[in-house]
């Protein structure tokens, strides 16, 4: 396992996050001792109130299975809906790896011909992309190619964003369910720090209007500049199509994640 290094119990595994957890006293906290999910844990997954929002599913799992992050002891739910989203999928994946082991059955569908590839995974051998030792994560940004315009024709066209956390998920949980794209759109706005020297006041009455109204290329622009920073774990692969031999990209299956098979 990647970054990983077994305690005595052997319930409890070390891992190193991606990015980092910075405390009150802006102590950076990157080094996760995770324990093996119980039938308590179990239970919280099969909460039917968790159904609605998966991110605060995954805040109370991770809450629950954090012994220890840096020098904080059991930091718990607040920490856990802290951390950026990629230590959280990191976390997440090194549970699943720890509880179940590191393979997972995993199906493809084809955009071509809608053929079923299912593949095992192993997980251990994703790539994990981290920040360096003494890097600061900065904020990502983006130079826009059409902008946003305002009503006076006013072009705003750099924007700056943070990098999203598990509270922002669980905010953007119900949006997103009803619709990808809007949640998509919820979860810019709720990250975006700066648009050109735009009023703060005034950009947060626009909130995910901006997204609305951009066009296709810029929003483009935005997935690649995140996707370029790509901390955390790499969750693209290159499927081979058993019906019609095509190769496509996908995002690895996550549905069998957190459960043996
Ligand atoms: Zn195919």
């Amino acid at each position: 396992m990647d970054g990983e290094r077994a305690l005595p119990r052997n319930r409890e595994f070390e891992f190193e996050l991606p990015v980092g957890y910075e405390d009150a006293e802006g102590q950076v906290h990157r080094t996760a001792v995770l324990r093996k999910m119980t039938g308590r844990d179990e239970a919280i997954m099969a909460d039917k109130r968790h159904r609605s929002n998966g991110a605060r599913m995954i805040s109370e799992l991770l809450g629950n299975c954090l012994v220890r992050l840096g020098t904080i002891e059991n930091p718990g739910l607040r920490v856990a809906q802290q951390l950026y989203s990629a230590d959280r999928h990191y976390l997440l994946m090194k549970l699943r790896e720890i509880t179940f082991g590191a393979e997972m059955q995993a199906t493809y569908s084809c955009p071509t011909c809608q053929e079923a590839t299912v593949l095992v995974e192993d997980l251990a051998e994703l790539e994990v992309v981290r920040l360096g030792g003494d890097e600061v994560l900065e904020d990502l940004v983006v130079r826009l190619e059409d902008g946003y315009v305002d009503r006076s024709g006013t072009v705003f066209d750099v924007l700056v964003f943070r990098y999203p956390t598990g509270v922002d998920e669980e905010r953007i949980a119900a949006a997103s369910r009803d619709n990808a794209s809007r949640g998509k759109n919820a979860l810019m706005a709720r990250c975006l720090k700066s648009m050109g020297d735009m009023p703060r006041p005034r950009l947060e009455a626009l909130g995910s209007a901006v997204f609305s109204d951009m066009t296709l290329s810029d929003r483009r622009l935005i997935d690649q500049a995140m996707l370029s920073r790509g901390l955390g774990v790499s969750m693209q692969r290159s499927v081979n199509c058993g019906g019609c031999g095509r190769d496509y990209d996908a995002a690895i299956d996550m549905s069998n994640f957190l459960a043996a098979s």
